[in-house]
């Protein structure tokens, strides 16, 4: 072992496992590709002011779990803790929403940091898969993204999972309702932290875990009864229209996200297989969030679902993803003159589009055919002195155990010609 470890609170992503975690990348991305959301990438830092937005409303992702750094010139940056506001950042500043083709619809996937206390489902690296509808106030837009997130989970097959929605009201109703609320929350009997909490962020408050917290909020005022009357048939609509396309939902009025900026629809993806990091995924609109990064009005929504987490719960449901070997053919030379024809023919064999693995390191016939098998390759090719003297190689079949010899100049033709 090296005397160096990963990081608390990460892990290192290693074969074979890393393939589940490739493939659960891709099963969340592939609906996206095929519903018009086009892939953006952005830096993994970004200056620390676009995600701690001045006063006001903040959060504990804000306060608490990001990681910020001072550069050698001065610079105060911050390790993306989130990809909403970078995504959006990086959209107005290529000024994607002048082109007349609003919402400017994106996805992205990669890694973000967050200084949490480590355990099982909650890392401070982590993954998500992300989507973005940029300047658009349409339900069926909400819409959208919910299913194609409930599209990609069940791909995976995964059904252990809810939907929690909730709408959180707009800059007409959400203030005053924050007010009733302050007020509720300032008569009970709470800690400093979770006190401070009512000035900066009320909400979260009733996403409060505690018993002793949870027992005090009873009675306290619901956002529900104060939407405004366009918050509220926006609201319906968006469940019309999931409810049509046939995705369950669960209404859930305490549903409050991690992140400031949410407004009208919220919603998390809860799986009931993972204890207390129950949460895969969430999202939101954010009319708002443009305007707080210094752009115009460009009411949004979008989500992000955790690909740590959706691989736990894959564990949890007992499902292993068929991922097809990476390797159909594997070549084993026996001595100098094999090494260099085999990998000759390897060379070739890659060029014809066909996966395929060599022996390196001059191992023996039961070393290499270890390896043959363990690579997963259908076919393996062996040729020694005698074979390459006649002018063949060996053509094994794993599967079956059957060998034959082929001619050498016809091997690339033969496998290129075989099922995979
Ligand atoms: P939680 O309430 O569990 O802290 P969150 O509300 O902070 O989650 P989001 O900011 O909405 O999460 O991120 C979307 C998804 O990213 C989450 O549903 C989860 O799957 C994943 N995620 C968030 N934080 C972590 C983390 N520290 N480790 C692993 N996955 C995470
Ligand atoms: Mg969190």
């Amino acid at each position: 072992m090296s005397t160096f470890q990963a990081p608390k609170g990460t892990y290192d992503l290693l074969p074979p496992d890393s393939a589940t975690y490739l493939a659960v990348r891709e099963a969340i991305a592939a609906p996206l590709k095929k519903s018009g959301y086009g892939y953006v990438e952005t830096p993994g830092f970004e200056n620390v002011e676009l995600f701690a937005r001045g006063v006001g409303e903040s959060t504990d992702i804000v306060t608490k779990e990001m990681y910020t750094l001072t550069t050698k010139g001065g610079d105060e940056l911050a390790l993306r803790p989130e990809g909403t506001a970078s995504v959006l950042r990086a959209a107005l500043e290529a000024n994607l929403h002048k082109a007349g083709n609003l919402p400017v619809k994106l996805w992205y996937s990669g890694s973000y940091y967050r200084y949490e206390r480590p355990q099982k489902g909650r890392y401070r690296h982590f993954s998500q898969v992300g989507a973005e509808a940029i300047g658009a106030e349409d339900p069926a837009l909400d819409a959208e993204l919910i299913i194609l997130a409930d599209q990609a989970y069940r791909s995976l097959g995964l059904s252990d999972f809810r939907i929690l929605l909730n709408s959180l009201g707009d800059k007409e109703c959400r203030p005053v309702y924050r007010d009733a609320l302050q007020g509720f929350l300032r008569g009970l009997d709470l800690d400093e932290d979770t006190r401070r909490r009512i000035d900066i962020n009320p909400l979260r408050v009733l996403d409060d875990k505690r018993a002793e917290v949870q027992k005090q909020l009873v009675g306290a005022p619901m956002l529900r009864d104060y939407l405004c009357d366009a918050c509220k048939a926006y609201h319906e609509e968006v469940r019309g229209l999931l409810q049509a396309a046939g995705v369950a939902f669960e209404d859930d009025e305490k549903l409050v996200r991690g992140l400031d900026y949410y407004t009208r629809t919220t919603f998390e993806f809860v799986h009931d297989g993972l204890g207390a990091q129950s949460a895969v995924g969430g999202g939101g609109r954010y009319d708002g969030l443009s305007e707080m990064i210094g752009g115009p009005a460009l009411p949004s929504v979008g989500w992000a679902l955790g690909v740590d987490r959706t691989v736990l719960a894959l564990e949890a449901e007992g499902i292993t993803l068929d991922i097809p070997a990476s390797t159909s053919v594997y070549a084993v030379p026996l001595g100098e003159e094999a090494r260099r024809v085999l990998f000759g023919v390897v060379t070739e064999l890659r060029r014809a589009g066909v996966a395929t693995d060599f022996s390196f390191g001059g191992k023996g016939l039961k070393g290499a055919m270890k390896n043959a098998n363990r690579s997963g390759a259908r076919y393996a090719i062996v040729a020694g002195e005698r074979d390459l003297a006649e002018g063949v190689v060996q053509l094994k079949d794993m599967e079956s155990g059957e060998q034959e010899p082929v001619a050498l100049d016809a091997i690339v033709a033969t496998l290129q010609a075989k099922p995979a």
